[in-house]
This record gives C-alpha cells, sequence and structure tokens, in this order.
C-alpha cells in the first residue's frame, strides 16, 4: 500500500486460547501509527510492533480530554475468511468526532486499507470460536506537549487489535437497569453525539452507582428536562411496544449507533414499523403498566443486541416482557450476528473482506 511502511519483529508473543479470551485484556504484536502536525499534515504512516506511547506528563490529552476513538470488529468466518462489519461507517464517524473535538481529519479510505494490512498481517490473532471476535480500537490523541487550553496543534493515530471472548458465554440473559434523575451522560450542545473520552467519564459515577444497587447499566434520560430516553449504558435503546419497533431520534446528545442504523435497516427491510422519535420515560412506564407487549433492548458493537429484563425507576421495579428475551430482540440479535460472521447472505451489502 502506498505511503505505508510495515517494521516487523520476530519476538512475537503467544495467543490465548479462544477458550481464555476476555474483553480488552490481550493485544497483538503490531500497532498502526500515523502522525499530525501543521507542516506535514497526517504523515508517516507506519505499521510497528506493539510498544506504548512515550509522552511527555504535559502532554494535551492527558489533561483536557481533546481525543477521539471508535471500536469494531474483525470475525473469522466458518470457512476460515476474516471480514468486517460496515468498517467505512466507524471512519466516517471518527471524522465526525474529529470536527466537534477540533481534531484535523483522516482520509476514510487510506485508514480503512491500513487497518485491512494490519489485521492481514495478524491473522492468527483472529480467534474462530463461536462469538469471538478481534475488537479493533482506533483512536486519535491531542499531543502537544502544553497546559494552555486550545486545540492541540499535533496528534497520534493509532490503531490497536485485541482479541475479545464471546460477549454471551453462558447464553443471551437480559440485564436490569437504573434509571436515573440525578446524573445526565450528555446534553444538546455539548459533545454526546462524539465518541470521545469525556463522554465516558461522565458515565462513571452513576454507573458505579447503579452497580451498588445491584443493576447491570443506567438508562440514561435527556441532560435537559430529564423526561426522554437517550441510552443504555454506552449503548443505544431500543422499544418493541405492541409490535412497532421505536429508538430515540438522533438528537446531537445521542451517540449515531452503526447497530443502531443496522437494526433499523434490517427492520426495515423485512417491511416491520420502525420509528425514530422521542421517547418519554413516563410513555415507556405507561405502557407497562397498561399490560402492552413490550421488549426493550440494546445495542452496541460489544454486544451487538442486549435484551433488558427489568427497569427500576423512581424506587419501582418493572419486569419487562417477563424477564425474558422477545422475540425480534432475538430475531435481531441471531440476523446480526448471522451476517457479522458469514453465516447469512449480506442483503444490504455490509461486509467488507479484509
Ligand atoms: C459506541 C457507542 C454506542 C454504540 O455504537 P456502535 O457503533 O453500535 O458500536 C452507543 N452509545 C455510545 C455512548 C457509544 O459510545
Amino acid at each position: 500500500m502506498k505511503g505505508l511502511t510495515i517494521t516487523k519483529t520476530d519476538t512475537l508473543k503467544k495467543c490465548p486460547e479462544d477458550s481464555a479470551l476476555n474483553f480488552g485484556v490481550d493485544f497483538t504484536d503490531y500497532i498502526f501509527n500515523m502522525d499530525y502536525n501543521p507542516d506535514k499534515g497526517w504523515h508517516n504512516p507506519r505499521i510497528e510492533p506493539y510498544a506504548p506511547h512515550v509522552m511527555d506528563p504535559a502532554t494535551m490529552v492527558l489533561h483536557y480530554g481533546q481525543a477521539v476513538f471508535e471500536g469494531l470488529k474483525a470475525y473469522k468466518t466458518s470457512s476460515g475468511k476474516i471480514q468486517l462489519f460496515r468498517p467505512n461507517k466507524n471512519f466516517e464517524r471518527l471524522n465526525r468526532s474529529c470536527r466537534l473535538l477540533c481534531i484535523p481529519e483522516i482520509d476514510e479510505h487510506f485508514s480503512l486499507e491500513a487497518l485491512k494490512e494490519l489485521i492481514a498481517l495478524e491473522k492468527r490473532w483472529v480467534p474462530g470460536a463461536s462469538g469471538t471476535s478481534l475488537y479493533i480500537r482506533p483512536t486519535i490523541i491531542a499531543t502537544d506537549p502544553f497546559l494552555g487550553v486550545r486545540a492541540s496543534s499535533t496528534y497520534r493515530f493509532f490503531i490497536i487489535l485485541s482479541p475479545v471472548g464471546a460477549y454471551y458465554p453462558e447464553g443471551f440473559n437480559p440485564i436490569k437497569i437504573w434509571v436515573t434523575k440525578n446524573h445526565v451522560r450528555a446534553v444538546r450542545g455539548g459533545i454526546g453525539e462524539a465518541k470521545t473520552p469525556g463522554n465516558y467519564a461522565a458515565s462513571l459515577y452513576a454507573g458505579e452507582q447503579a452497580h451498588k444497587e445491584g443493576y447491570t447499566q443506567v438508562l440514561w434520560l435527556d441532560g435537559v428536562e430529564q423526561r426522554y430516553v437517550e441510552e443504555v449504558g454506552s449503548m443505544n435503546i431500543f422499544f418493541v411496544i405492541d409490535d412497532k419497533l421505536i429508538t430515540p431520534e438522533l438528537n446531537g446528545s445521542i451517540l449515531p449507533g452503526i447497530t443502531r442504523d443496522s437494526v433499523i435497516a434490517l427492520a426495515k427491510h423485512w417491511n416491520l414499523s420502525v420509528t425514530e422519535r422521542k421517547i418519554s420515560i413516563d410513555e415507556v412506564i405507561d405502557a407497562q403498566k397498561q399490560g402492552k407487549k413490550m421488549e426493550i433492548f440494546g445495542t452496541g458493537t460489544a454486544a451487538v443486541v442486549s435484551p433488558v429484563g427489568l427497569i427500576r425507576y423512581q424506587k419501582q421495579e418493572y419486569l419487562i416482557n417477563d424477564g425474558k428475551v422477545g422475540a425480534l430482540t432475538q430475531k435481531l440479535y441471531d440476523a446480526l450476528t448471522a451476517i457479522q460472521y458469514g453465516n447469512a447472505s449480506d442483503p444490504l451489502n455490509w461486509i467488507v473482506p479484509v
């Protein structure tokens, strides 16, 4: 590939067994790095042995959080091919996040080609057991060593790879969620729609509270009125009420998930009713109280689809769909994972071979 240099090493790590895989603990032998400065723009794209970033303690990202990232996966098919799911969407979103964080945009096409080279070099790290995959983390950080508050003038773009285990090793189990009115993740006019570390930092406190109370995730309401549902944990959220699929419309404080977009597209492809609109927590609770048929699930690259079996709102717990996985939730999970692992045809042209 033009411009990309590759430096190899002979000291390779031992890949963990598929059965011993966790999330985000093992990293492969190589990293992709590229730098930015105002004179050269993005330059020196290279694949080299995985190593720590050495940086000055004053490096801007450490102090002011100017950074953006992505998360996607490479899947191994039953015939041993390696493939990506809509990776162009991740690079497109990375650039959208860059614009909000005042980071210079990258060349999306070049970056995807570099990622493919990196994965091809790291083939042996893509696990093959059911539900496992190679998680991909592209990240851009501000690198000026400076304590003044402004956008950095230099940046590092890097991509690391991590083999990950099945998200549901013990089966597809509904989670318990906690609705909070005391904390918000993002507000209108903020950076909620960017994939940036600050949004995660902002979510930790409420997440810890939820865990202490015995819930898996927080259901986030909007930051202005604390009335409308936005996301669940670090996933987008869907409701099935009387067989109609509803998800909060993108409003600037919701992260535009690629899994979210894929669920909407697939449901439309199946001629189901799908609506993107505001949905208040009161509407959800009322529907539940009226005994309407309901399913709730979160969507994101890590879990794909995560069924919600119980919600706690204002001291009251509500069992959703008797705490069981809903039929449409299961169908969407099965369909998406079948496409990702090459076990089904790809009706919407989402798969990109490595
Ligand atoms: C990444 C992310 C999602 C899910 O996006 P996918 O593209 O589906 O993985 C949802 N919410 C937040 C806050 C996120 O950071």
